[in-house]
């Protein structure tokens, strides 16, 4: 093993830098998997991002590999039936929100994210107008 980049690790490498990290579980596979509870998806030890120190002793750090999601390794928990059913539940609710409700079924409406986003589209459409009013 000579010149190695630092995210890249052999999966026995990586396992082994699962096992000293994740100090609240065990992993005996890359193919486990853990339920983030930050982020709310399933991920395994193949994802799991390790970064940080390349020299041993360096600061290993572990991180989701889902954007933006900053939890440790505390916050990902074995995927019991429970977990995984919840997991579900979410996806399927996802999946309604994004299609458009044909239906109203009282839950706020359709597409609250949406809503959300056009409003942060506009204040920054204003933003930018007050910008260029000022030059
Ligand atoms: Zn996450």
């Amino acid at each position: 093993m000579a010149l190695s980049p630092p995210i890249t690790l052999s999966e026995t490498d990586k396992l082994d830098a699962l096992c000293r990290l994740d100090q609240f579980r065990q992993w005996r596979s890359l193919d486990e998997k853990r339920y983030c509870l930050v982020c709310g998806k399933i991920i395994t030890g193949q994802q799991i991002e390790v970064a940080g120190g390349t020299r041993g002793n360096g600061p290993l750090r572990l991180s989701c590999p889902t954007e933006r999601c900053n939890s440790i390794p505390m916050d990902w928990v074995l995927p019991t039936d429970e977990i995984l059913a919840r997991v579900e539940m979410m996806a399927a609710e996802e999946h309604k929100a994004s299609v458009p409700a044909q239906t109203s079924n009282g839950n706020g409406g359709p597409s609250r994210r949406n809503k959300r986003y056009n409003g942060i589209a506009s204040q920054l459409r204003k933003f930018a107008l007050h910008l260029k009013g000022r030059s």
